[in-house]
């Protein structure tokens, strides 16, 4: 096999005989990793001797291939760009033309969708399956400054366009997390997340293989089975986003009381459980606190910065708060000025370090304009209080002006989840004349329960005192989410 100047090929040298994935389709060690990697880059290179920052863009079922492909095209020199399962045609045709990809790799069930998107950008499709059976051949040197990975990001507007992360952002965003969260080689951890996305990707995936842990890789996110691995109990760690742990506890709560015993209990063998991409709501700490006894780990981050803000390991575990920044991380806030708010005031988030992307794909005006100085503008706003900070929301959607007011919308959310017949709630500002921006809120109930507008307005006068009694609640069945599980705030404002 070539030999390799990437730390993810050096360190898997070093944990051959151990399990790396476990999928669908069975178990597989490090040794195979490396090997269908290493015959994925010969047949993309196919007598080149370097893809020399060439973009491959990929999709395949959730499981070894993933892993294969992705080092695959590191070790050749490409830029691994992940397609999204459930993106239509016309947003897998925008990722493609977008980040002028020079190959499309799709395994034979998403041929149908991916070969006729690929001819129309008159480049070549290959057939994942057909990889492996390449021979090998030399591989380049890549250096740690060269681009590896494009994540396509929505950010606040228009059209997703493509993070750029090269490899030594990414080593900084791994070995930050695997210091702080303490992953080490028997790790086992459940991996139910989308593989198009930084959580799924960095933190979950590459984080197991950095480690040398063991990846178990579900096909699809199935909230039986991640109850049924539990209490199987071969894994130790688990992160999800928010929608997931309400899935998890609304299974809970729908068991019968021998079956949530067995559950609740299983959960005690798991070492460390993640919650992140969005808000934890205080009640779903609480309510998953109660139900297996692990406080969550709440932590912030995003796709430009990897993770920037954690609550810790060990030591304790604010609801609603994200901790303290991540080792290697600087974070700040800053005020509308651009200055470091004062102590105590709210401010809009900004992050340094090496795990800062290197770029907005094509876009070095976006690029520039995400950036003060070596500082990258979140668009977040948080607060920090004893020392650890509270995310108030995206400047952009989340902080409404109204009656010459700053009001976070998350702040109101948390007070609104708290009644007794509200399952979620989604506020939004929505222009007015009178106040700048109305408050608003979309409200789905729990099931079977009826409440009035007035009523919950009266219930609010009282409780969102300090906050703003949202002026317009409608009720809705369900909020709008993204493939991540993220309400789309821009939909909820349309539907007032
Ligand atoms: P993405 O780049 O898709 O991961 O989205 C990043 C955005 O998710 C951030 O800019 C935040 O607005 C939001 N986010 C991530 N983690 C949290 C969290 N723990 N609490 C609140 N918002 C979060």
């Amino acid at each position: 096999m070539a030999e390799s100047n990437i730390p993810f090929i050096q360190r898997a040298e070093k944990h051959l005989g151990r399990t790396a994935m476990v999928t669908a389709n069975g178990s597989f060690t490090y040794d195979q990793l490396l090997e269908a990697s290493s015959k994925t880059a010969s047949r993309l290179l196919s007598g080149q001797k370097d893809l020399a920052g060439r973009r491959v863009a990929f999709l395949t079922p959730r499981g070894f291939d993933y892993p294969a492909i992705q080092w695959g095209i590191w070790r050749a020199g490409g830029i691994a760009v992940p397609l999204c399962e459930v993106h239509p045609p016309a947003e897998l045709h925008h990722t493609i033309s977008d980040c002028e990809a020079s190959i499309v790799i799709g395994h034979s069930d998403f041929a149908e969708v991916l070969a006729p998107v690929a001819e129309r950008n008159k480049i070549p499709f290959l057939l994942s399956e057909q990889l492996f059976a390449a021979g090998n051949q030399g591989l380049p040197h890549v250096g740690s400054e060269r681009p590896a990975l494009m994540l396509y990001t929505s950010g606040t507007t228009g059209k997703p366009k493509g993070v750029v992360l090269t490899h030594a952002n990414l080593e900084a965003q791994i070995t930050s997390l695997i210091e702080a969260w303490e992953w080490h080689q028997e790790d086992r951890i459940l991996h139910v997340l989308p593989l198009h996305h930084t959580h799924g990707i960095v933190n979950v995936l590459c984080c197991a293989l950095w480690a040398g842990a063991a990846c178990h890789m579900l096909p699809r996110f199935d909230v039986t089975v991640v109850w049924q691995a539990f209490v199987e109990g071969k894994i130790n760690l688990f992160m999800a986003v928010p929608t997931i742990y309400f899935k998890l506890i609304e299974a809970f709560r729908k068991s019968s009381p021998d079956q949530q015993k067995i559950m609740s209990q299983a959960c005690k063998g798991l070492r460390l459980m993640v919650s992140g991409s969005a808000a934890l709501p205080a009640t779903a700490f609480q309510e998953w606190k109660a139900i297996t006894g692990h406080e969550l780990l709440e932590r912030y981050g995003m796709t430009e910065i990897g993770m920037a803000l954690s609550n810790p390991l060990r030591g304790r575990r604010r609801p609603g708060h994200v901790g303290m920044p991540l080792p290697g991380v600087e974070v700040r806030l800053v005020d509308d000025k651009g200055e470091p708010a004062a102590s105590g005031s709210s401010g809009e988030i900004e992050v340094r370090g090496t795990s800062v992307f290197k770029e907005y794909w094509k876009r070095p005006g976006e690029t520039k304009a995400a950036f003060r100085g070596q500082w990258f503008k979140t668009g977040d706003v948080a607060v920090i209080e004893d020392g650890s900070y509270r995310i108030l929301g995206r400047q952009s959607t989340d902080i409404v002006k109204t009656g010459g007011y700053k009001v976070s919308a998350l702040e109101i959310e948390e007070v609104l989840r708290t009644h007794p017949l509200v399952a979620e709630v989604a506020v939004v500002g929505k222009k007015d004349p009178q106040w700048g921006e109305r408050v608003c809120a979309a409200v789905v109930l729990k099931v079977d329960a009826t409440l009035s507008q007035d009523a919950l307005r009266k219930w609010g006068k009282e409780m969102l005192a300090p906050y703003k009694v949202p002026s317009m609640v409608i009720f809705v069945k369900d909020l709008p989410r993204n493939p991540m599980g993220k309400v789309v705030k821009a939909t909820v404002r349309n539907l007032f």
